[in-house]
């Protein structure tokens, strides 16, 4: 699903530049659950971020379901982002005028969906993360656990291959946070391929396999037995 081949990241910073990725190499198949794990700086989110078609990298091969991501236009990355990529982050990033309804089903408009069925694809998604009687709320009046099942369920609606997760537990709560991993794993099982970004090991030991990042290198790549969220709660 993702391959990575010598991957170089820098930021320029005035006449100086910062080298954060300095040769990733790695791949994630068709239904992984994947932590990637590092301390604060280690690059993380920029590795995300690439893979998430929101920034380039410097140097290196980037393969998307097989598709080479490289010099593309806006148009086109912007068509491939919503084909296969569905994002969660740490800040919910929820529209605060809109319902928990109309949050779900905004990936849906932007694909020239109809109204009706916009409507009813995302309160099926709202559904599955338990948040159905919640649909015409908006986000104030949610607690941070629901806010991230509604982000869960945008990044869910418009069927994506591949879920990108920036520390998505980062503003929750361990119970909270145990219960949105258990959405994690149960989407996972159901087939779709998830990395989730994250400093925090309960977490991580969560997935099934975790790529440990350090000073911009892959320093361990480790499948894991995987410990049901639930049993934390
Ligand atoms: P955290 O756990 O704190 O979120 P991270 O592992 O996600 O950290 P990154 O956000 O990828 O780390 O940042 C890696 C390094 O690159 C840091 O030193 C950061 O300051 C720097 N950096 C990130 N984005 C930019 C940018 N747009 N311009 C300049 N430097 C940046
Ligand atoms: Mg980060």
């Amino acid at each position: 699903m993702i391959e990575i081949k010598n991957l170089h990241k820098s930021y320029k910073m005035g006449s100086n530049s910062l080298h954060v990725l300095k040769g990733i190499n790695f791949s994630v198949e068709d239904g992984e659950l994947v932590a990637i794990m590092g301390s604060s700086g280690s690059g993380k989110s920029t590795l995300l971020n690439i893979l998430g078609m929101l920034d380039e990298a410097d140097e290196g091969e980037y393969l998307l379901d097989g598709i080479p991501i490289k010099n593309l236009n806006e148009t086109k990355a912007a068509n491939y982002r919503n084909k296969f990529l569905g994002f969660i982050f740490q800040s919910f990033n929820l529209i605060n005028y809109k319902t928990a309804l109309e949050n779900v089903a905004l990936p849906l408009y932007y694909q020239k969906m109809p109204r009706k069925q916009r409507q009813e694809k995302a309160l099926k998604y709202l559904e599955q993360v338990g948040l159905k009687e919640w649909s015409h709320h908006l986000p104030s009046e949610l607690s941070g656990g629901q806010k991230q099942r509604v982000a869960v369920a945008r990044a869910m609606v418009a069927e994506p291959k591949v879920l990108l997760a920036d520390e998505l537990t980062g503003a929750l709560d361990s119970k909270t946070s145990y219960e949105v991993m258990d959405l994690i794993q149960k989407i996972n099982d159901q087939g779709n391929t998830i990395l989730v970004v994250t400093h925090e090991p309960d977490i991580a030991r969560m997935c099934k396999r975790i790529v440990h990042l350090k000073d911009g290198v892959i320093v361990k790549d480790e499948k894991v037995k995987q410990v049901k969220a639930l049993a934390n709660v």
